[in-house]
């Protein structure tokens, strides 16, 4: 039985997912404060909020763990400035919750979500995992502190574990049974395919004087698909006694705002109406990462690499959402 918290969130849901269709038995544990029930389509769900020790414990009780993959986090980076409690209580102190429930029924496997957000402002393209890691805000900053405390506990108390550092999650499952919807929603596609349904006017960007080709800012989108199969990868590395590791999670091709909205456009044969507005604070110009190591180790070979079939999947799904929402 594996356990899956944030297991009702985008990336979670997609990773539950995959983890039911390779055979393996989960529980989603989510307090389904951003989380949907109805992503929770595999498995058994435990609605536990996870500053709730006891209750981790009782689930603990109630199935036996083999391992821990650990989403339920925040993740909005301007929140995390704004209210930076907010986001150590929940990232740290919570999953030092988690953490120690694990090892009273020493469970000492742990699939663990980072980021690409850990190294700050990058000053070496492509980002590998010996970059040195300098956060720009809480939200980066309590995801190092995390890969920092699993190491001590690593060496201490023979807890293994996998921390990926995520680069630009995007699309969403092919099949279309889950995908993203994210409340309020920040995020480059879903908002740019919000624009070409109507559900808003028009696509900001951010910042068009960027020390980049076109002056806007570039990253690495990594398929959801394929963050899912890389998750089942580090899983079956632990299983086979692999040792404690980091590993980035990208697709090695940037793409520039102009360019996502572009090939967008492509997609949905839709105008998507763009305009061009100041930077937003935070934002380094260029975040691509290299894989290799993931590529190599974990034997990780990502599949949606296209921008077109990223945005592909994200637009089938955003389009029944909205149908969804008409009720047809
Ligand atoms: N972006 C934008 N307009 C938006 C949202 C995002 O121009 O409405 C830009 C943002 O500045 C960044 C890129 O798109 O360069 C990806 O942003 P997103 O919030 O999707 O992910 P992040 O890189 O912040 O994790």
């Amino acid at each position: 039985m594996i356990l899956v918290t944030g297991g009702a969130g985008y990336i979670g849901s997609h990773v539950n997912k995959e983890l039911n269709k390779q055979g393996y038995e989960t529980v989603v544990l989510d307090n389904l404060s951003y989380g949907h029930d109805d992503f929770v389509k595999w498995g058994t769900l435990e609605r536990v909020d996870l500053s709730n020790t006891r209750e981790i414990r009782r689930v603990f009780q109630d199935y036996a763990f083999e391992a821990v993959l650990h989403f339920a986090a925040f993740t909005y980076v301007g929140e995390s400035v704004e209210n930076p409690q907010k986001y150590y209580l929940n990232n740290l102190r919570n999953t030092l919750n988690l953490l120690e429930v694990m090892l009273e029924f020493e469970v000492k496997k742990l699939v663990f979500s980072s980021t690409c957000a850990t190294y700050g402002d990058p000053i070496e393209i492509p980002i590998t995992e010996e970059h040195p890691q300098t956060p720009i805000n809480p939200y980066g900053r309590g995801k190092l502190m995390m890969e920092q405390i699993l190491r001590d506990y690593s060496q201490a108390y023979g807890l293994r574990y996998a921390s990926l550092r995520y680069f630009n999650a995007a699309g969403a499952d092919p099949d279309g049974e889950v995908g993203e919807m994210h409340n309020p929603e920040t995020h480059l596609i879903p908002l740019i395919l919000d624009a070409a349904l109507g559900k808003r006017e028009a696509i900001k960007i951010f910042g068009t004087d960027y020390p980049t080709e076109d002056g806007t800012c570039i990253r690495d989108y990594i398929h959801v698909t394929d963050l899912a199969d890389a998750h089942i990868k580090a899983l079956k590395y632990l299983e086979n006694r692999g040792e404690s590791d980091v590993f980035n999670l990208g697709n090695g091709n940037g793409f520039s705002v102009r360019e996502v909205i572009e090939e967008a456009r492509k997609v949905t044969g839709r105008e998507i109406k763009a305009i061009e507005t100041d930077r937003r604070p935070g934002d380094p110009p260029i975040l691509v990462g290299s894989s290799e190591k993931a590529r190599e180790i974990l034997k990780w070979q990502p599949r949606f690499y296209d921008l077109s079939q990223i945005i592909s999947t994200a637009w089938k799904w955003h389009e029944n959402l909205k149908k969804r929402d008409k009720g047809t």
